[in-house]
């Protein structure tokens, strides 16, 4: 068949040639329900409380046991930041929004969003066995958990889990420092700069020969037979996602600290990079619960390894992989290295997220170096995911639709862009000056 230079027209003709695109989600509902469905269970605007309130219960203690919490009195929170220069070289046009940065990749202890997630997942567990055995009082003082007793009751479990390492960072450091014995399975993509940072904590690392979802598979089985194992399951966790969803509140004060109001004149777009899906939906389930109507929460995900947009198409009856798609999984994007999308992350964004777009890894390298040479920002392919968004959004045909479809074209010009860098901080350096080099090599105009 001759070549040709039209790009094949449809979302799912796209998808299947891994060239980049943008579906939008005809789902969404502008009202959250007050309960939402996630798997078989529900959740609402209290799991987001309760997971603010338990990262505030543990913060003397997190204060204590990390040096680099002490400034915040425990508090893991990110800046966020006006990025206008980058804005500019992504080709915003000073008509259709500011670009801000959100930056998780400077999120302390884990380095990455998964802090938000993975830390919380530790502490619920660490704050169930205090209670139960009676080293914390309710209400107490959680630096009881500091004590050698306590910390030889938490010795006796273990905290395994699954990644591709960004996770396993998270998982592997938060249970160490709590006295906890922490086993990370890693796949095959995981970087090797990660396991030694774990290996270095006193981790276990279990290396794979398989993607994502076998060591998640390895992880979960060898769990299962110990009683005194906690497996912390990024495809079915909703502790996880409880905990990624905490960020919203905390952004919401930001936005007002800012000045940047959202409202129906005042849109707020947010571009989220997506592995499982797990990070990406618990944010936008709560900021979907603190903002309301006027976020519009998309998902960046790399071309090869789309699998929350294959879930979304595919619809609750089915659980496609990337590989159905004839992709390959094979990204630069570690942290978004993933087959086949959480279904508890798929049901949960179904009336909440605007769309999905997808994205080419030289694109991330690309913006990698710009993010760096117009702002300072240090980050790791993954985290550049979220930059394609304003363009996706206001300079493509679809996304210019969809605008219009939704009455917010002609507020653009007060429109709000929010690209949410997700990893960075423990990059070594030396494979940091590799990202940027790769990115500065690339052609100067990027496709979106
Ligand atoms: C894990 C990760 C994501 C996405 O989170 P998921 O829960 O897998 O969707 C995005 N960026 C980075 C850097 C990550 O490590």
């Amino acid at each position: 068949m001759p070549e040709t230079s039209t790009p094949p027209a449809s979302v799912q003709d796209r998808l299947r040639a891994a060239q980049p695109c943008l579906w939008t989600n005809p789902g969404r509902q502008a009202e959250v329900p007050s309960r939402l469905s996630v798997g078989t269970g529900t959740v609402g605007v209290e799991d987001m409380q309760a997971a603010v309130a338990r990262f505030g219960r543990f913060a003397p203690l997190l204060a204590d046991l990390f040096p680099e919490l002490q400034a915040s009195g425990g508090v893991i929170e990110s800046p966020l930041v006006p990025a206008p220069a980058l804005g500019r070289a992504l080709g915003l046009e000073a008509d259709a929004g500011a670009l801000w940065v959100k930056c998780d990749h400077l999120l302390p202890v884990a380095g990455s969003i998964k802090a938000r997630g993975g830390i919380h997942e530790v502490l619920e567990f660490a704050e169930q066995l205090a209670l139960r055995h009676g080293l914390v009082a309710p209400g107490g003082d959680y630096r009881a958990l500091a004590s050698p007793e306590a910390r030889a009751l938490l010795g006796r479990y273990q905290v395994a889990v699954g990644s591709t390492g960004n996770l396993g960072l998270s998982i592997g450091v938060a249970a160490s420092a709590l006295g906890f014995r922490a086993a990370v399975h890693m796949s095959a993509d995981a970087k090797e700069w990660k396991k030694e940072r774990l290996r270095r904590r006193g981790v276990e690392v279990v290396e794979h020969a398989g993607d994502y979802e076998k060591a998640v598979a390895a992880g979960r089985a060898q769990a299962a037979s110990d009683p005194f194992c906690h497996f912390v399951d990024d495809e079915r966790s909703l502790s996880l996602l409880q905990g990624y969803s905490a960020a919203a509140p905390a952004l919401q004060r930001q936005l007002a600290q800012a000045g940047i109001a959202v409202d129906a004149t005042h849109p707020l777009f947010v571009y989220l990079p997506c592995g499982v899906g797990g990070a990406p939906a618990g944010i936008t389930f709560g900021l979907r619960q603190v903002l309301g109507p006027h976020v519009h929460c998309f998902f960046a995900e790399p071309v090869q390894s789309p699998c929350f947009l294959a879930q979304m198409l595919a619809g609750p009856h089915d659980h496609p992989s990337v590989y159905d798609w004839g992709l390959s999984n094979q990204t630069e994007a570690d942290g978004l290295a993933v087959p086949r999308a959480s279904l508890l992350a798929a049901s949960l964004m179904h009336p909440l997220l605007s769309g999905v777009f997808t994205v080419q890894d030289a694109t991330l390298f690309q913006h990698l170096a710009w993010a760096h040479d117009t702002e300072g920002l240090r980050i790791e392919p993954s985290a550049a995911a979220g930059f394609s968004g304003p363009c996706m959004l206001t300079g493509t045909p679809e996304g210019r639709a969809w605008l219009r479809a939704q009455g917010l074209e002609a507020h653009l010009p007060r429109a709000t862009h929010l690209a949410w860098t997700t990893g960075g901080l423990f990059v070594p350096d030396s494979e940091y000056d590799l990202f940027l080099q790769r990115g500065r090599a690339q052609p100067q105009a990027a496709s979106a």
